[in-house]
């Protein structure tokens, strides 16, 4: 089932305890469309990139059946460039450097031929062009979204304009404290719920996720890996692999938005696995399927 996947295209720099990888591919969009492109097709990619995004990358979007002709590519532009470093914990990350260059004036124009896709991923972006996306899509059957700290502290008013026309909404604990003003996960849950998205998922890093339905709380927990080498991205891996599970079901219940949230952390796990999306480029569906296996075996008791 079509999906539409809205958000950065990056070169990133990253440094982690572990070493560090230089002019990495990166941005949220390439992060949700790689991972949901192990589920569903056709993808439909909206970006902007300077001519400094080689052929390689785009092949490499392309392996995958990821339409990129949504991408708008600026001549004599650079691509947009964010750094980080990670500490010890690998939870908390400074950014060391963000340079917007062509993402300054992104303004996303969504083709003619992608304006029918039924499912919607607005990745990280300016809420001003979230709501502008949705603006020119026609009634999509379900609608995600993530957003950051950045956006909840510069534009609230935006992001609840946002918000109450999207079913699905991604935080981080963090971010959903910041949004809400409320330290208590549940309560912040309520509010968030409360201005417009039914589904709300909460990430709580290495200690799982939560998803807040009107059928109640479902707890995931986090795959407890030996190696951790890279968590740029994990997030938007995790909206990937959630959005994309659904994007192949017949019908979205409970159930199907547990599965769901099983199989983002499932990807996730794999995205931290080695820089930036690399660990996404070559998994095949069985190691998907086992990790998700996996994970329903974390928390199941025996007979
Ligand atoms: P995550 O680790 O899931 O937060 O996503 C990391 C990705 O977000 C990196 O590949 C960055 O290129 C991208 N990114 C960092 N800052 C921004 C920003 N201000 N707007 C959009 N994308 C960003």
């Amino acid at each position: 089932m079509s999906l539409l996947v809205v958000g950065s295209m990056a070169f990133d720099d990253i440094e982690t305890p572990f070493g560090r990888s230089d002019n990495t591919l990166g941005g949220s969009s390439t992060y949700i469309a790689l991972s949901a492109s192990y589920f569903t097709e056709p993808i439909r990619m909206v970006g902007v990139v300077g001519d400094d995004f080689g052929d390689e990358h785009f092949n490499l979007l392309h392996s995958k059946n990821i339409d990129t002709r949504g991408v708008k590519v600026v001549e004599e532009g650079k691509t947009f460039r964010w750094a980080g470093r990670y500490h010890y914990d690998m939870n908390t990350r400074d950014t060391l450097d963000t340079q917007l260059n062509v993402f300054a004036d992104f303004d996303p124009h969504i083709p003619q031929q992608y304006r029918e896709s039924r499912f919607v991923c607005l990745g990280n972006i300016d809420p001003v062009l979230q709501v502008k996306v949705l603006d020119q899509i026609n009634k999509p059957e379900l609608v995600i979204c993530d957003t950051m700290n950045f956006w909840i502290e510069g534009k609230p008013e935006e992001l609840k304009k946002v918000l109450e026309r999207v079913d699905v909404f991604i935080v981080n604990d963090s971010e959903a404290r910041l949004l809400s003003g409320e330290p208590n996960l549940v309560k912040t849950a309520r509010m968030i719920r409360n201005m417009g998205p039914k589904t709300l998922i909460i990430k709580k890093g290495e200690h799982g996720a939560l998803l807040f339905t009107d059928n109640g709380i479902f707890s995931a927990p986090a795959y407890p890996l030996e190696s951790i080498f890279d968590p740029t991205g994990a997030g938007d891996t995790f909206a990937g692999g959630f959005i994309g599970h659904l994007s192949r079901c017949a019908k979205i219940n409970e159930a199907e938005m547990r599965k769901a949230v099983l199989y983002g952390s499932a990807m996730a796990s794999f995205c931290v696995e080695q820089f930036g999306p690399d660990r996404l480029n070559d998994l095949d569906m069985l190691e998907v399927e086992d990790r998700y296996q996996s994970f329903l075996d974390l928390s199941r008791i025996g007979e």
